[in-house]
């Protein structure tokens, strides 16, 4: 089988490079790739790429990702989170290819407290949101075989990461502030990478099985509650030493203003994927407790 990856050097793009391996043979793209167009804001270039290289599964992991930057540039936002996964969706269409896309719990309003379904409404609240949401119709659009995972709050060991922050701060002040007021679950790049290998493997025998799904580590927390839990599991360690946190206070959203607004609720309802798939998502605090390991 051969796989073209887009944006290998992000959270989950990095995970994929790893778990995609297994299927086959897999050419890992990036925007600054140089043999072949990896770069979202050259559709052409995208096109051309995939007339060239000619694969059974496209997987995109590339998104311009900022979400309060992405207020202030909506047609860049738009070109990387919509035109451009149209243009996968096209000639995975025409190719016969199958495409894997990521989307995020922002295509929703936040309202309410129970899971988000599949089948709910979305009502974006940002250019990052309503961005990522024309991507997920443009592809539902093309008619091309796919699989689509909306996900939240994403981690990982490389690079910078919320857990980073807060062990940071903590050593830096003795009273900490944390949101709160949205509701989610921190989901591992590690754990996106290895579903999506697995039903990759599953829809070769399954076609029936493409769709959307949401996919999220089990549980769900607060980023109070997070944060909390990072603190936690770092005094177990040696460097309980160096932190000098002794309050975190819970404060709500509007503590922090910022240009993007933020769903309340992000709870995502896996139901559907775990039965599907046959999968059963772990809590999110055994990801977290894996990255944590690492990064300590
Ligand atoms: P990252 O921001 O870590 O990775 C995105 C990748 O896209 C980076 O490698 C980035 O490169 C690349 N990229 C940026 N601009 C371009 C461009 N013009 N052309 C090609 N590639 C480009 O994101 P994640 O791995 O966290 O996200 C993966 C998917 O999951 C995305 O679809 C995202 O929308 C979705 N998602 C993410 C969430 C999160 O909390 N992060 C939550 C919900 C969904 P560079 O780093 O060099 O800019």
């Amino acid at each position: 089988m051969k796989i073209v990856l887009f944006g290998k050097g992000g959270q989950v793009g990095w995970e994929l490079q790893r778990s995609l391996a297994l299927l086959g043979t897999v050419v890992a793209l990036d925007f600054d790739s140089t043999d072949f167009c990896g770069d979202f804001s050259n559709l052409q270039g995208l096109a051309d790429t995939l007339r060239r290289l000619r694969p059974d599964v496209i997987v995109n992991a590339a998104a311009h990702t900022a979400v309060d930057k992405a207020e202030s540039e909506p047609e860049l936002v738009r070109t990387l989170n919509a035109l451009a996964p149209e243009v996968l969706a096209r000639e995975a269409q025409l190719a016969g290819a199958l495409l894997v896309h990521y989307s995020t719990d922002y295509v929703f309003d936040g309202s309410g407290q129970q899971p988000w379904l599949e089948t709910d409404v979305p009502a974006p609240l940002s250019v990052y949101g309503q961005t990522k949401l024309e991507g997920e119709t443009l592809i539902q659009a093309s008619g091309c075989q796919h699989l689509i995972f909306r996900t939240s709050w994403v981690y990982a060991a490389r690079g910078g990461n919320f857990a980073r922050t807060m062990l940071r701060l903590a050593q830096e002040r003795e009273r900490l502030t944390v949101i709160d007021d949205q509701f989610g679950a921190p989901t591992g790049a590690e754990l996106l990478a290895d579903v999506s290998a697995h039903a990759i493997r599953q829809l070769l025998q399954r076609p029936q099985d493409a769709g959307l799904y949401h996919l999220v580590a089990g549980g769900e927390t607060t980023w109070h509650g997070y944060a909390k839990h990072v603190l936690a599991q770092a005094m177990r360690t040696p460097l309980a030493s160096k932190i000098i946190a002794k309050e975190m206070a819970p404060v709500p959203t509007s503590a922090f203003p910022t240009p993007a607004r933020r769903p309340h609720n992000s709870r995502l309802d896996t139901t559907r994927l775990q039965s599907v798939f046959g999968l059963t998502l772990p809590p999110w605090e055994q990801g977290v407790d894996r990255m944590l390991a690492e990064i300590i």
